[in-house]
């Protein structure tokens, strides 16, 4: 099946502004027709302003679920029926699901980092030292994720220390058990990389080319492991240094797939067939 449209077809979508650059429509449409099922998936550019009578546009038109990306994690959440406990801690939806006319927000971001640092890298944050670099919207969502798959500690560092000190102060109260240190940014944050395991660059720095790197990362030890969330470019300054000295390392392309695996199961119910997500993004992102 083809996504055939029909009477029956139920939607689902993303909103955005912009949104016209977004790899969803392509990946999510791949995976309902590998399953099989009667949905299409499709892009809502909404700009700010209007984000409250869109949200009541798709309720009233009985739009099965969509997705939420920038500017609109954080301003959704008032127009939402509830939040599944991955939004509140993190303070950001991603996915909404439209329940028998209820809207529940989810985030699915920050599962979806973790899901990527073990299928891409192999690593396991339990008991992990995780150095996460800035504290914009992508890093409240990993960091409440990293807490809640069982890091040792966390090391913040952000270009300004107030909003790291925030976002810290935001999240350390649902997770007593994970070490939540904010260092004051990227230079001290050098004097903690020997002990770090796996560096997550957060911040939008690298999607500008021969932007400079943040941090050294030859301080950090050999087994370590560096994941940046940007994956346009796909190879950023600081991937290409780790992959340079050694280290394992990937862009955010895994996490992208990832957290519209978890997105599509919360909609539709239905596991996608694994890796295909990825493995279209990888397609579009060699041409
Ligand atoms: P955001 O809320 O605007 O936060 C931007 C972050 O980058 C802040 O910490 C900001 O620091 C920092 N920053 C920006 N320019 C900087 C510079 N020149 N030097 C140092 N720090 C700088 O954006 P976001 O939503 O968190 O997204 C951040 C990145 O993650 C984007 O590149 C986005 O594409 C990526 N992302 C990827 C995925 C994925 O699935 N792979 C998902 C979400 C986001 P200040 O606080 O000091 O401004």
């Amino acid at each position: 099946m083809i996504n055939q449209v029909n009477g029956a077809t139920k939607i689902l979508g993303i909103i955005g502004y912009p949104v016209r650059h977004s790899l969803s429509p392509v990946m999510q449409n791949a995976a309902l027709r590998a399953c099989g099922l009667d949905y299409v998936y499709v892009p809502f550019e909404v700009a700010p302003e209007g984000l409250g009578s869109a949200v009541a546009g798709l309720k009233a038109l009985g739009v099965s679920g969509f997705n939420v990306t920038i500017p609109l994690k954080t301003e959704i959440m008032q127009y939402l029926d509830e939040l599944d406990s991955s939004a509140e801690t993190a303070g950001a939806v991603n996915t909404v699901k439209n329940d028998a006319g209820r809207l529940i927000g989810y985030n699915t971001d920050g599962d979806g980092l973790i899901r990527s640092l073990a299928n891409e890298l192999g690593f396991d944050v339990r008991g992990a030292s995780v150095a996460l670099l800035g504290a914009g919207g992508a890093a409240r969502g990993a960091l409440a994720a990293l807490c809640r798959s069982g890091a040792r500690r966390v090391v913040i560092a952000n270009r300004t220390r107030e909003r790291a000190v925030e976002l810290a102060s935001s999240i350390a109260h649902h997770f007593p058990a994970t070490e939540l240190t904010v260092v004051s940014g990227f230079e001290e944050l050098e004097e903690c990389l020997a002990e770090i395991d796996a560096l997550v660059n957060t911040t939008s720095l690298g999607m500008i080319r021969d932007s400079p790197l943040p941090v050294r990362l030859d301080l950090l030890p050999r087994s370590a492991i560096v994941y940046d969330m940007i994956y346009a470019p796909p190879v950023t300054p600081l991937l290409r240094e780790a992959l340079r000295l050694g280290l394992k390392g990937a862009n955010g392309l895994g996490m992208l797939a990832s957290q519209g695996e978890l997105a599509f199961a919360i909609w539709t119910g239905t596991t996608p067939p694994f890796g295909l997500m990825k493995s279209v993004l990888d397609g579009i992102s060699d041409c």
